[in-house]
């Protein structure tokens, strides 16, 4: 008799935004994932029978507010260098910036 069974629990379904027509992205940042995700929701609480709950999830990730760079580094102001805007919050530079003015 087997001991470990594999077991599902909290089924659901996962519902995406269309976000591409004809190979074109239609949703471009997040404001406009949010609102295609809204619209979803409202129609799901229209028109879907049997559901308990219906809830807008999302993965949150850090990316370089200049370039859209993943976020690499510890740092809350300077990811590497990703990018120039990036690269002027280089602290090392910041550094050589002071020690040259004197
Ligand atoms: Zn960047």
């Amino acid at each position: 008799m087997p001991r470990k069974l594999d077991h599902c629990e909290d089924w659901h379904v996962e519902v995406y935004p269309k976000d591409r027509t004809y190979g074109c992205w239609i949703l471009h940042d997040d404001k406009d994932y949010e609102d295609a995700c809204e619209k979803i929701v409202e129609q799901v609480r229209r028109h879907v029978d049997d559901t308990t709950s219906v809830r807008i999830e999302c993965k949150r990730k850090h990316v370089c507010g200049f370039c859209g760079s993943n976020w690499t580094e510890d740092s809350p102001d300077y990811n590497g260098g990703c990018c120039d805007e990036d690269e002027a919050n280089n602290p090392t530079k910041e550094n050589e910036n002071e020690a040259t003015q004197g």
